[in-house]
């Protein structure tokens, strides 16, 4: 079966296309600036040049089209006829308290969705805008949406609930969702067919360090707490986010700097984090080298990242009452060096043994680098968040075929 994932944007479609047979990407690619002039098509066939075009797309419909276009192209296209796609998975941002799982797409879970965009009002429209265009385009396939917050619906009440009145709960569903549930989920999975154990034996924190930044803590597979909130702009200090703050400084500072809400809203999701205590970028790449170069506010930005990411590592081996791996995870977690290295030697108490050479290892596999004497095992995955999605929507949907 082949299946095409789709991650749409307001203004972005990515894609990518399995042969589930043996999970081989045979295309990816994205669409970029839908609905104004000059979009561009980034299309990358698995074993040919990639191709490149400008053109104007006004919306996604279009988008899928030039996709479809792309895909099926006699040159740099990887499949003969569309219809060869049997099934479209979509990445979905929120899934509120309705969904625990991925499900295949229906009127119902359509109205959902659309109810949900409250809760995330940047992304639920535009993965709408992505559902409909597939719709219109390919009408007879079926879809499946996989949402980054269902991983999390296992998390108790006293982790999701909020210490405010319960009344806004019962009416605005004010609580914690948690995010890069997907890639929560996949990792862990796949650290415990590395580790060969089974997951539900296992206390596991996976570190989800990318440009937005997320931990878990997962017991016996199941989320347990996670550090994004409500929104993503909840827990760890990220790039451009500032995680975990005293709340009222929203008021104080609307007041002092004569902000508005959307201002300082844009202040805290956009211009804080490693951006603004380094003063130099949201990128690790640029902050270490700057660290590295004597940069103080470089340093001073690692130091708090990392600090405050041993602190919820802490927090969830207390939460769980033990710890048996470590998971790091996503652009910086797999790729950062010092990062690993500062936030494992000061938490050793922990029963965590960094292996430095192990650490240094630049491979893109699964792989260890805590020494084979550490209690806690300290794992680099990859995350293939949509490899996780075409999983949930082949299974999905050759399930509905046999029932
Ligand atoms: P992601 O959001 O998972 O794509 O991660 C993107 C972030 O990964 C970038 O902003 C970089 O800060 C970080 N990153 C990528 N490569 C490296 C590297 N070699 N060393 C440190 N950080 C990296």
């Amino acid at each position: 079966m082949k299946v095409l994932v789709i991650n749409a944007g307001s203004s972005s479609l990515k894609y990518q296309l399995y042969d589930m047979r043996d999970e081989s990407v045979l295309a990816s690619g994205r669409v970029e600036r839908i609905g104004m002039d000059s979009s561009i098509v980034t299309h990358e066939p698995a074993d040919k040049p990639e191709v490149r075009q400008v053109s104007e797309i006004l919306d996604h419909v279009t988008a899928v089209k030039r996709v479809a276009e792309m895909l099926t192209h006699p040159e740099h296209g990887a499949l003969t006829h569309m219809n060869e796609i049997e099934a479209v998975g979509h990445r979905v941002v929120h899934g509120g308290e309705a969904f625990s799982s991925s499900v295949l797409v229906t009127q119902e879970v359509k109205l959902e969705i659309r109810r949900l965009f409250d809760l995330a009002p940047l992304h639920n429209p535009a993965h709408m805008m992505g559902i409909t265009a597939v719709e219109t385009n390919m009408p007879d396939v079926p879809q499946a949406v996989v949402f980054d917050t269902a991983f999390h619906q296992t998390m108790p009440n006293t982790s999701y609930l909020y210490p405010i009145p319960t009344v806004l709960y019962r009416r605005h569903k004010i609580r914690r969702y948690g995010f890069h549930g997907t890639s929560h989920s996949y990792v862990s999975g796949q650290a415990a067919d590395y580790l060969e154990k089974p997951i539900e034996s296992l206390k596991m924190i996976t570190c989800h360090i990318g440009n937005g930044a997320s931990c878990a803590a997962i017991l016996g597979g199941k989320s347990f707490d996670t550090s994004m909130g409500m929104t993503p702009l909840e827990g760890l200090m990220m790039g451009t986010r500032s995680g975990d703050l005293d709340p009222a400084i929203v008021p104080f500072v609307m007041n002092k700097e004569e902000l508005t809400l959307n201002e300082v809203n844009s202040m805290l999701n956009k211009h804080s984090g490693m951006l603004a205590v380094s003063g130099i970028s949201s990128d690790m790449r640029e902050v270490t080298e700057a660290m590295h170069e004597g940069d103080k506010n470089a340093k001073l930005a690692f130091d708090m990242y990392t600090y405050r990411l041993k602190k919820y590592i802490g927090a969830y081996a207390a939460a769980m009452n033990g710890l048996d791996t470590l998971v790091f995870t996503a652009g910086v977690g797999e790729n950062s060096v010092a990062l690993r290295k500062a936030v494992c030697e000061g938490i050793t108490f922990l029963g965590i043994d960094l292996d430095e050479e192990r650490n240094e290892e630049r491979r893109k596999d699964v792989r260890e680098i805590s020494k084979i004497s550490s209690r806690v095992k300290v794992l680099v995955v990859p995350t293939n968040e949509e490899l996780l999605i075409a999983r949930d929507t082949y299974n999905l949907v050759k399930k509905s075929k046999t029932s």
